[in-house]
């Protein structure tokens, strides 16, 4: 008898202690079960005394229980009527879902330059780094291209004037003559093809490298140029290395990256660091091949350069031409990262919009 009215204090008191939404109340529940004097726990243990020792424990044991159980729900309700005010002195909804907190990603380029040199660490290419300020002998002579030598002319570069602190260079626009010789003259480096002298100090064939980096060029800017812009190089040197090698290679590579549809052309060109050297087009994605504004009708885009590397390099190299052959090839990673995305300005790639940027 008394054991179900204890238990039925406690189902109607948490059940109270439940729904009540503010302190005043909340208290005067609690002496309403608990009080000393009029709670209806403190009458009923009042009664105990006409029970027997036994009893006495047992309901003695259950009717304090109540009452811890009753304390603590209490308790719990007094945090949650606190949180509940304070929100409502704060005039914010507790029930409104929280923020999303915007986490940043990775720069469109610096994704795509990732996916291109997974294809070719995925064909056992290592990837090599090298300084963005060069010296003219890297970046010029030992590529064969030689001082007054029309050919480098192809390259707009940006000098960078001599007694100049590393931490703040000087540009020089002119044309880098100076008395200095080319072995300390620095410049930005207009290609990542230096990297491939340095790679090869330390290497000895055969050797599969791709050379990621930033490059530097004093030219003007549109849509389609920017004065920084990244390229990836490939350098592949050992016994037997032929042409076809090189064009499976970029077959692959073009393939995995822009799909099966996608084929490759080769055309002869002249590049000063390979002979024989190739330009190589990729089918217009745009268009597929029929022919398009994009691609000038033509159904083709200019992927790359590449070729066979020239001999004269490879004495640069310090390897034999007699016994090694390598094939080269160079890529614009901006261009292709914009076809891939079907970005039309690569200004955006450097200009910090965050507009642009989100969209990758
Ligand atoms: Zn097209």
């Amino acid at each position: 008898m008394i054991k179900d009215s204890l238990n039925k204090i406690k189902d109607k008191a948490m059940e109270e202690i439940k729904n009540v939404s503010n302190f005043d109340l909340l208290e005067k529940i609690q002496k309403k079960y608990l009080g000393r004097k009029e709670g209806e726990l403190t009458k009923i243990l009042k009664n105990l005394k006409n029970l027997s020792l036994e009893e006495k424990k047992i309901i003695g044991k259950l009717a304090n229980e109540v009452k811890l159980r009753i304390e603590s729900e209490a308790k719990k309700k007094i945090q949650e009527l606190k949180i509940k005010a304070e929100a409502l002195e704060e005039n914010f909804d507790i029930t409104l879902p929280g923020e999303k907190i915007e986490i940043g990603h990775l720069h469109p380029l610096t994704q795509f330059t990732r996916k291109i040199t997974d294809v070719f660490v995925s064909m056992g290419f290592e990837i090599v780094d090298g300084p963005e300020a060069e010296t003219e002998e890297y970046n010029f002579d030992l590529l064969n291209i030689p001082k007054e030598h029309p050919s480098r002319d192809l390259w707009d570069t940006f000098y960078i004037k001599s007694g100049n602190s590393p931490e703040s260079p000087e540009l020089d626009l002119g044309s880098g003559d100076s008395e200095q010789n080319s072995k300390n003259k620095l410049l930005l480096r207009t290609h990542t093809s230096p990297v491939q002298l340095r790679a090869m100090e330390k290497r000895k064939p055969p050797v599969r490298l791709i050379m990621p980096g930033r490059v530097f060029r004093h030219e003007a800017t549109d849509a389609g140029h920017e004065t920084t812009f990244h390229q990836l190089e490939g350098l592949v040197i050992g016994e037997n290395i032929k042409m076809t090698d090189l064009i499976g290679t970029l077959q692959y590579f073009v393939k995995t990256i822009f799909g099966e549809s996608a084929k490759i052309r080769v055309r002869p060109n002249f590049f000063p660091f390979t002979e024989p050297s190739i330009e190589v087009d990729m089918t217009c994605l745009i268009c597929c091949g029929k022919g398009c504004g994009f691609c000038g009708g033509d159904g083709w885009i200019e992927t790359l350069g590449a070729g066979m590397v020239h001999p004269a390099v490879l004495k640069n190299m310090k390897i034999d031409p007699n016994k090694y052959s390598g094939f080269a090839f160079g890529m614009g990673v901006d261009r292709l990262m914009m076809l891939y995305y079907g970005v039309n300005d690569i200004r955006l790639s450097y200009s910090g919009d965050l507009r642009f940027i989100k969209q990758f």
